[in-house]
């Protein structure tokens, strides 16, 4: 299987990296080093899951005495809401870098195409009305200072991504948006897929939701054929796509057991395809003003 896919400016990027979203203090670190020392070669992070100054002493640990290399390992953040107006982006994107014991990120991205009040609580819903375009800027002008090798976005719509091409300098790499047997978006990955936006899979095993895609019975029945596990199913089909997955675990042997990518029978992958969409596990109604989607999930 391909193991690293190419962004359009000519960077790789590795199709398989460990998801860091609720993997709590005290165990993070350590689930960061079990990756690493058991070959991922891509982390991703971000400011809001309030762990990356753990993430970033594991960082430190397996690049100064851990014999991992910096330059061999593809390396996320993502800018929270909180942090959109135009003067904030520069300071956020340091503080993370500073966290992370790093000097420069591969991929920075929007976390949500959602402003919120600088001065709130960082899941504080009083909106902050700047264009997407002004921080997109600050993102461009941070990308040209080579402090970061791609810039991108996730949980944008078409039509979002659509608006901010119009305007933009240098148009987003990636875009990270929820994908799983149970949301396989066709039309949104499709439209990245035309326009040069490499697409990575957040929640690719489902985040835990009930009904549970690792418990989905044509995924059970797909991996007893070539003798793999739900997860690793549901994780080839979204590369094969073409797509990058960025799953969570805690726990060494599943971290190991998600890096075990393979390839599927045609038939096997038009088998997923007929799974049944079920409702996302990230639903951005649940937090944010519901319009802003419109038009870019359930399609
Ligand atoms: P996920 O990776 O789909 O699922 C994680 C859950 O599955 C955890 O409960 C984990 O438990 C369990 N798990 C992992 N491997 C397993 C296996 N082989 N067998 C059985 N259970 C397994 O969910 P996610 O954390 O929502 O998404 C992955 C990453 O995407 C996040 O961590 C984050 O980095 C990113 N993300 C980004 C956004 C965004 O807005 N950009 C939103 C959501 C997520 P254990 O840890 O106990 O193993």
């Amino acid at each position: 299987m391909n193991t690293n896919f190419t962004l359009s400016n000519g960077n790789k990027m590795p199709a398989v990296g460990l998801g860091t979203w609720r993997s709590e203090p005290g165990v993070v670190g350590k689930a960061v080093l079990d990756a690493l020392n058991n070959g991922y070669k891509h982390i991703d992070c971000a400011y809001v899951y309030l762990n990356e100054k753990e993430v970033g002493e594991a960082f430190h640990e397996a690049f100064t005495t851990g014999g991992i290399k910096r330059e061999d390992i593809f390396i996320t953040s993502k800018l929270w809401n909180t942090r959109h107006t135009p003067k904030d982006v520069l300071p956020a994107f340091e503080k993370t870098l500073a966290d992370l014991q790093l000097d420069y990120l591969d991929l920075y991205l929007i976390h949500w195409p959602v402003s919120v009040d600088p001065n709130g609580e960082d899941f504080n819903t009083v909106e902050n009305p700047v264009p997407i375009i002004d921080t997109w800027r600050e993102m461009e002008k941070i990308y040209e200072s080579g402090k970061v090798k791609a810039i991108g976005v996730c949980n944008f719509s078409i039509k979002l991504l659509e608006e901010l091409n119009k305007e933009a300098k240098i148009k987003p790499l990636v875009h990270q948006f929820e994908l799983n047997p149970y949301l396989p978006q066709p039309k949104l990955v499709e439209y990245c897929q035309k326009n040069n936006i490499h697409v990575t899979a957040y929640s690719p095993l489902g985040s835990g939701g009930v009904p549970s895609v690792l418990k989905e019975p044509i995924l059970e029945e797909i991996g007893k054929k070539y003798n793999k596990t739900a997860a690793q199913v549901a994780l080839s089909w979204n590369v094969q796509r073409g797509i990058t997955v960025i799953p969570k675990s805690v726990h060494t042997q599943r971290i190991i057991e998600n890096s075990q990518i393979f390839k599927l029978d045609q038939a096997d992958m038009d088998k997923i395809a007929t799974i049944k969409t079920r409702l996302r596990t990230c639903d951005p109604a649940l937090f944010f003003k519901k319009d802003i989607f419109e038009g870019s999930y359930y399609d």
